[in-house]
């Protein structure tokens, strides 16, 4: 009988240490970090927008919103943001709450164009609801096509672009360069994201993650008569390609270089940033992929390290960058709100 007692203690002291030890083990694998950007970088939002100016407006990963009070169009329209178990494991679909949500946040009701940088879910799953909701014409390579057409956007709601065609919204003109995807470390990865590029029938959701192929990744320069943007969405380059190539500021997109070499990174940002020598840099795709929507933006889910692996890396490559470009601008934009691009 004396013996019981402890015998009963012990384990349950064994039980109470393996729960604390198995919940900060979820606590680490399921929470959210800080982002890999310095929170010095944030641009505030405008309090007044100047008579016709460019307002950029930002959601998260390369969902961006242009308006210059006649013609507003977004990139991507990306707002769900499924859970890391779906995306691995399971099937998602676009989320219409999460929809209603962002474009409400982004004060949107009408819009010119929705123009996914590439066809991965993270760009293009809620393009074409987005389109139905704003009036607009999904822009995009025949994979953006098939979902749209699998989500049911009348065909005249659907464009195709052409590399270096030009096409004019209002006093916009956009220009969409086709580019290369981040090249992922990993050969399996490279394997089902990228080299399977074509989605060649209407992709009809709920389907895998994986099923949202690559089709074309687009670098898309953006020329206004106030100024000129290009917005690399993914961190991928093609050498030489943007040799020539003018804009007053470069978005470019972040995310995975953490995963990548140091070399790669170099070369990214030599082909790119260097290349085009824009007078501001606005960094794009640095945000979580599974983190709500209605929340601040925060780092990669540790568990879902695979989609932005690195983050360290990411964040040091960055700082290093600013502190040997000390006259370019470095700078995030602030969840939703609205930022003067071009006064
Ligand atoms: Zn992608």
């Amino acid at each position: 009988m004396n013996t019981q007692r402890p015998i009963i203690s012990r384990s349950a002291t064994v039980l109470a240490v393996l729960v604390l030890i198995l919940a900060a083990a979820w606590g680490y694998l399921f929470g959210y970090p800080a982002p890999p950007v310095d929170p010095a970088w944030e641009v505030a939002a405008a309090d007044t927008i100047p008579e016709g100016a460019v307002v950029v407006r930002y959601a998260g990963t390369s969902t961006l919103l242009f308006d210059d009070g006649d013609t507003a169009f977004m990139l991507d329209g990306w707002f769900s943001r499924p859970p890391p178990f779906s995306v691995l494991f399971g099937k998602i679909e676009p989320d219409m709450e999460a929809i209603r949500y962002g474009l409400e946040a982004m004060e949107v009701d009408k819009l010119a164009a929705v123009i996914p940088v590439h066809s991965h879910y993270d760009h293009a799953m809620d393009s074409p609801e987005v389109a139905m909701r704003t009036g607009a014409v999904v822009y995009g390579s025949e994979a953006t096509a098939n979902i749209c057409r699998g989500w049911g956007l009348a065909e005249e709601r659907i464009a195709i672009l052409s590399d270096r065609a030009p096409f004019q919204l209002g006093a916009f003109v956009i220009t969409p360069i086709e580019s290369k995807h981040f090249q992922f470390n990993d050969p399996e990865m490279v394997e089902t994201m990228l080299t399977q590029s074509e989605i060649s029938d209407p992709l009809v959701p709920p389907a895998s993650a994986f099923d949202y192929k690559l089709g074309k990744a687009y670098v898309l320069l953006i020329e206004h008569p106030r100024g000129s943007a290009l917005v690399i969405g993914s961190a991928g380059f093609v050498p030489g390609q943007l040799e020539g190539i003018e804009a007053d500021v470069v978005f470019a997109g972040v995310g995975g270089i953490g995963s990548q070499t140091a070399g790669y990174r170099e070369q990214y940002w030599a082909e790119t940033v260097d290349t085009v020598k824009p007078e501001r840099l606005v960094l794009i795709h640095w945000d979580s992929l599974t983190g709500p929507i209605d929340q601040p933006m925060s780092g990669e889910v540790r568990i879902a390290g695979f989609l932005a692996a690195g983050a360290e890396e990411t964040e040091a490559f960055l700082k290093a960058k600013a502190a040997e470009n000390p006259d370019l601008p470095f700078q995030t934009l602030p969840r939703f709100a609205p930022v003067v691009l071009f006064p």
